[in-house]
């Protein structure tokens, strides 16, 4: 099972990281994780393309997660591949809303394209499954468990355990989504080959003197934390991803220090399109 990186960045645009998201290639099976800003440049520079996706999964509904949304949709719809296929998008509770609203601000280009192709007759098939927790996935040797995480006020949200079977190889992967420590945390993770959490540099984000970036730092793991999950869990590779703030270049080197004296595993640095097999 392959865990690649598409968007390793934050609400904050960067040149080099796409909004937050991922990609779980496992088998015959392939989903998406969130959609954040720039999800399909990255996915047709991972290699992959939106009719090869099973299922897109959104963690929660924090835009910096869901901006493109929209855009998996569309080009969903629009790919000749795809005609007559479902969009399968599983979710938290609320993502059915969000989806028809989505489909509403598409509405104008849902028509242009039903005028003007023959064979689109009818706008994008979609299937929504909101979870909360419990298996929401299971094909090709993939099993995927939600479970709630505890992202404060953005209630709810969920992190995806992924459970590749021996046909296809084995391996565990989390997904942590934007979570401080909590439980359903700790059992999404528990022993993984490889664990993505959100992080958030507490020092960092502290000596900013603006209340709406100090306001982050209630609901989201700091690098303390998440490196003690890591090690709580007893995961063998612990990702730091979706970084806040995005680190200057050449200081990451600080956070792994900082996040390996609480976790003796193997610590990485995501950037865009780095990809982690579990075996
Ligand atoms: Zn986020
Ligand atoms: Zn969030």
């Amino acid at each position: 099972m392959d865990v690649t990186i598409l968007g390793s960045g934050s609400p904050i645009p960067d040149a080099e990281r796409a909004g937050p998201s991922g990609l779980v290639r496992a088998g015959g099976a392939s989903v998406l994780i969130d959609a954040g800003r720039g999800v399909l440049m990255r996915l047709a520079a991972a290699g992959w393309s939106v009719p090869q996706l099973d299922a897109v999964l959104l963690t929660h509904l924090h835009s910096d997660h869901t901006t493109d949304v929209n855009d998996v949709i569309t080009t969903f719809w629009v790919m000749p591949m795809t005609l007559g296929r479902t969009l399968r998008i599983i979710g938290p509770p609320g993502t059915q809303t969000y989806v028809d609203r989505s489909l509403d601000l598409l509405a104008t280009d849902i028509g242009y394209r039903i005028d003007h192709h023959d064979d689109l007759t009818e706008g994008p098939s979609i299937e929504v499954t909101e979870v909360t927790d419990g298996v929401c996935f299971e094909a090709g040797g993939l099993r995927i468990v939600a479970g709630l995480v505890d992202h404060g006020v953005v209630k709810p949200a969920i992190g995806y355990r992924f459970e590749a079977d021996d046909s296809i190889g084995g391996g565990v992967a989390c997904w942590s989504g934007d979570t401080v420590p909590c439980d359903g945390l700790d059992a999404l993770a528990a022993g993984a080959d490889v664990y993505v959490q959100t992080v958030l540099n507490r020092d960092l984000v502290s000596a900013v003197p603006i209340q709406r970036f100090l306001d982050t730092m209630d609901y989201h793991s700091d690098i303390d934390q998440a490196a003690q999950t890591a090690a709580r869990a007893g995961v063998r590779t612990f990702v730091i991803n979706h970084p806040v703030p995005a680190p200057l270049p050449g200081t990451e080197g600080a956070w792994v220090d900082q996040a390996a004296q609480h976790f003796d595993g193997e610590i990485l640095f995501a950037t865009d399109l780095l990809t982690v097999a579990t075996g």
